[in-house]
């Protein structure tokens, strides 16, 4: 079935309806393109209520930043702009060719303009108990989970040091991407460089951070060099890479590996893959690799010329036929595009299709050691050149999405000159909430 275009509609004063779902990078870049447009009257529905910077999620989960540095409340974003409404709610089913959306307290928001940018979700590809006991990273409570569990997990055996023969000690991260790369590189400075001042008489019993992976390289998508340095990189820091090797099962205390072997262990975190958040499911809108929204060059979906995915949730096709990578600046850049096309249909001028300026791929390994393939003709940086790189894309990604900057700069300052400093608020036992990990968790 084919949507009425987005045209101005009388019956709301030439007013165009746009509702985005998905207050991330994509979806935030949108409202900010359309917020100096009077003609367009935006509502922007996120389930959190907040914009949430995911590039620094593993920041989070081991204690560098507390949770409000890198969560940003959407109704204070766009308080300035009287045609952005912000709304907290999770919205359940969206229906394409009205186009509308139906929200969790049953109530629907109408639209004549749908922008879908919900995001991605962990594809744990059937691993057996990997849903129920892995917990992946892709939100502030998931990132929140898994600093409550570790501070636990050396707490507990703290009080018993025996527990570390069962595995308490040992924390597996599950794909070599970055990540996971970036997540070891961060979680194996918090387990030897932090937690021994913490507890400094479980030096003895030792802790172990473990990448597994089922290629025969880490950071696949990078050149030889790459592979070469983030290995090496990671061993100096102390993190053991077990690779071409599948993880078989995940369980409540161990994960076993396709080799037969089996690792005790405390903790595993899921970087194995990502597919499209649940909403594009039963969507009714046409689905490929991942399950993401295939959508055409100018962003909307093939066959409904009033709906956008963009983003993480969306195929957005290049020359290659390999589709764009699932990055911020994607998500951002088609964000800021799908916004413009919006405006074009308004004007009646036209859409484009989308172009993106491709600002290359990078992975922070830790303190000082970073890779960075800079550009479409992809310049190889790495060690504290990458570092900074890394530093100035992400700063950009911040300063475009319109969040404050403040907590950013303190922690790269940090980060760089204080190695192993934590805040003693985030470490302590007292104020966490014992972590619910798998099925149901929040
Ligand atoms: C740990 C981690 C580290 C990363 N590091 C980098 C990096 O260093 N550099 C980089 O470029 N990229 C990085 N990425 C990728 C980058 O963060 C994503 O590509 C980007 O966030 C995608 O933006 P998006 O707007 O498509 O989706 P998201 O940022 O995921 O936003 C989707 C939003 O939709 C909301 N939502 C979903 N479903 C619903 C629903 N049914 N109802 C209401 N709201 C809903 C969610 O709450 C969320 O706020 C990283 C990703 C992760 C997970």
């Amino acid at each position: 079935m084919v949507a009425t275009p987005p045209a101005a509609d009388d019956g709301h004063r030439g007013i165009t309806r746009v509702v985005i779902v998905g207050a991330g990078f994509a979806g935030v870049a949108c409202a900010r393109r359309l917020a100096d447009e009077p003609r367009a009257h935006v509502t922007i529905i996120d389930s959190t209520g907040y914009h949430q910077f995911q590039p620094l999620l593993y920041q989070i989960a081991t204690a560098e930043l507390a949770p409000e540095d890198i969560r940003f409340d959407l109704a204070g974003m766009f308080a300035r702009n009287s045609n952005v409404e912000t709304r907290t709610a999770e919205v359940v089913s969206i229906d394409p060719s009205r186009p509308s959306v139906t929200l969790a307290d049953g109530g629907t928001v109408e639209a004549d303009v749908l922008v879908v940018a919900a995001g991605a979700q962990a594809n744990f590809f059937r691993t057996p108990g990997a849903e129920e006991f892995a917990v992946p990273l892709y939100s502030l409570a998931d990132a929140e989970r898994i600093r409550s569990r570790l501070i636990e997990l050396f707490r507990d055996t703290a009080a018993k040091p025996e527990l570390a023969d069962e595995g308490t000690l040992t924390f597996v991260v599950v794909g070599a991407g970055p990540t996971g790369v970036e997540t070891a590189g961060a979680l194996a400075e918090f387990v030897h460089d932090v937690m021994p001042h913490v507890h400094p008489h479980l030096t003895t019993v030792g802790s172990k951070v473990i990448l597994v992976d089922i290629g025969h390289t880490v950071l696949s998508a990078f050149s030889d060099e790459a592979h070469t340095y983030a290995a090496k990189s990671l061993r100096r820091r102390g993190v053991e890479l077990r690779l071409a090797v599948s993880v078989k099962e995940v369980a409540a205390d161990h994960v076993t590996l396709g080799d037969g072997t089996t690792i005790k262990t405390g903790l595993v975190i899921w970087g194995g893959g990502q597919m499209a958040a649940p909403l594009a499911f039963g969507s009714g809108l046409p689905q490929g690799r991942g399950g993401r929204i295939d959508v055409r060059p100018d962003l909307t979906v093939p066959g409904f010329p009033a709906v956008y995915a963009l983003g993480d949730v969306a195929n957005i096709p290049t020359g290659d036929g390999n589709g764009l990578p699932q990055l911020g600046s994607v998500a951002q850049q088609s964000g800021d595009w799908a916004g413009g096309n919006i405006i074009a249909d308004i004007e009646g001028t036209g859409r484009q299709s989308f172009e993106y300026k491709d600002k290359g791929i990078m992975a922070m390994i830790g303190r000082k050691a970073a890779v960075a393939e800079i550009g479409q003709r992809r310049h190889e940086l790495d060690g504290r050149l990458a570092f900074a790189a890394w530093l100035g894309v992400h700063a950009q990604l911040l300063a475009n999405t319109g969040a404050e900057m403040r907590a950013f700069i303190a922690w790269a300052d940090e980060f760089y000159l204080r190695p192993g400093h934590r805040s003693a608020e985030l470490l302590d036992p007292s104020k966490i909430d014992t972590p619910r990990i798998g099925k149901g968790a929040p």
